[in-house]
């Protein structure tokens, strides 16, 4: 499938004027935005690593049974997106922050890549694949080595074995920054989501709460999601040549 097709123009325009009359942005995004930067997403074509499905390497229990397993996916992974740049999108946003009263950007992405575009008020709904965590005690310490020497790494304070410090299929998103984005959500003008397939927890809930606040919202994706119909405006297309038309 070709997906470099021009998105509609009327569709443009018209998300082009919803973003001058709003003041207040929140933004939601997932995967897709990070596809142009060469980090693939877990449900497109490009999802599978060796045999594997993420969804089966993404759970504890995957993680419990097989942790040197997990850890040499996440090894790869971390090994992508360190070569990968923010791309188009990425840096769309940013500006956008730059030029608006109010701006919140949710991401469910690990990557880190909305930061490296310089987006500031980024809530990371998923963790952050640069951190592990003690699987004894729980503390948090940042991780940049490309690729790991151990496998899996070591808490430096106890030595223990360490996970990724990200939210994994079947695990909680901390509860403070759920409260964070419904505040947002509550608080904005006007929702933009963009390359997310909706169907992880709690994020597919977002853009139902923002319909029930009344706010107006824009879908931006390459395929149509199961809340696709719920939205003012569902635009198809590359995020990265999309979102710089739009702000
Ligand atoms: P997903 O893989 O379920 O869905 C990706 C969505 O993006 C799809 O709907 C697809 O149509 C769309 N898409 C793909 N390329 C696009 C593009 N160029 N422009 C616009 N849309 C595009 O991703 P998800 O909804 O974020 O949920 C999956 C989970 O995967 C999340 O928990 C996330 O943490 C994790 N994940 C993160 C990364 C990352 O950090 N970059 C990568 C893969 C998966």
């Amino acid at each position: 499938m070709n997906w470099d097709f021009e998105p509609a123009q009327d569709e443009i325009e018209k998300a082009r004027e919803m973003l001058l009359g709003a003041s207040r942005i929140c933004v939601l995004t997932g995967a897709g935005i990070s596809q142009e930067s060469g980090v693939p997403t877990f449900r497109g074509a490009d999802g599978l690593w060796k045999q594997f499905r993420a969804e089966e390497l993404a759970t504890p229990e995957a993680f419990y049974s097989n942790p040197r397993l997990v850890w040499e996916w996440y090894d790869w992974r971390r090994q992508l997106i360190a070569n990968a740049e923010p791309n188009a999108g990425h840096y769309a946003l940013k500006e956008m922050e730059d030029k608006k009263e109010g701006f919140t950007l949710i991401t469910q992405n690990v990557d880190g890549l909305h930061r490296k575009a310089g987006s500031r008020n980024v809530i990371e709904l998923h963790g952050n694949i640069w951190e592990i965590r003690c699987t004894v005690t729980g503390e948090v310490e940042e991780n940049h080595e490309v690729p790991l020497k151990e496998i899996p790494p070591r808490c430096t304070k106890t030595g223990k074995m360490a996970r990724p410090n990200v939210v994994w299929f079947g695990e909680i998103v901390p509860h403070e920054l759920i409260s964070r984005s419904l505040r947002a959500i509550e608080e904005c003008d006007l929702m933009l989501i963009v390359g997310t397939s909706g169907l992880v927890q709690p994020a597919s809930y977002f853009g139902i709460a923002a319909k029930r606040n009344n706010k107006p919202v824009i879908e931006i994706n390459l395929d149509p999601t199961p809340n696709t119909g719920l939205y003012d405006l569902s635009i198809r297309g590359k995020s990265g040549k999309v979102l710089p038309l739009i702000v």
